[in-house]
């Protein structure tokens, strides 16, 4: 969704509460896919300079766990406050309001969708789990160790890296 803030932007002191329902945003990244609608509020406020961006969202995504690699379900709810520059005042912003390919505010059009998503990728963990105590795919086999055991040793495979190293380093002593 793209707002125009043409009007929010004539008048200083001009204020516009949002009522945020957005369709899901789709793939995000390969673990993460937003399917569910996007709510929350939004206020508009110009200050002369800028005009601010407040407010909150949540919405829920379908994520990968990235230690068994089963899907699972991520709630985000995180707060907006952001600064969209009036006149090309330079942004410290970590968003990439000015991104070329992506601009989240250009001639006083605002990418709803642009900033929600960036938001969200933000907020998301690196490397989410489907629960604290996952136990994982077995290195050597590669079963589901919450949903079954396998008598494999473990203790040589904590790593696929480490576990070359430890043949080289065999070889050698043989
Ligand atoms: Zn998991
Ligand atoms: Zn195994």
């Amino acid at each position: 969704m793209k707002l125009d803030l043409n009007e929010i932007a004539l008048y200083a002191g001009k204020r516009y509460t949002y009522t945020l329902q957005e369709e899901p945003l789709g793939r995000l990244s390969e673990e993460l896919e937003s399917d569910t609608p996007v709510s929350g509020t939004l206020t508009f406020s110009n200050t002369g300079s800028a005009i601010c961006v407040r407010g909150r969202f949540e919405t829920e995504l379908s994520a990968v766990c990235s230690r068994c690699l089963e899907n699972y379900r991520l709630a985000i709810n995180d707060e907006i406050d952001e600064i969209l520059p009036l006149n090309g005042v330079p942004s410290d912003s970590e968003l990439y309001l000015d991104d070329a390919e992506n601009p989240i505010f250009r001639d006083n059009i605002f990418d709803l969708t642009e900033l929600l998503r960036q938001c969200i990728l933000v907020q998301a963990p690196a490397w989410g789990v489907c629960r604290k105590d996952c136990k994982g795919l077995c290195p050597v086999c590669g079963a589901d160790l919450n949903k079954t055991e396998c008598s494999c040793d473990k203790t040589e495979h904590l790593n696929p890296a480490f576990a070359k190293l430890s043949e080289l380093i065999e070889d050698k002593t043989e």
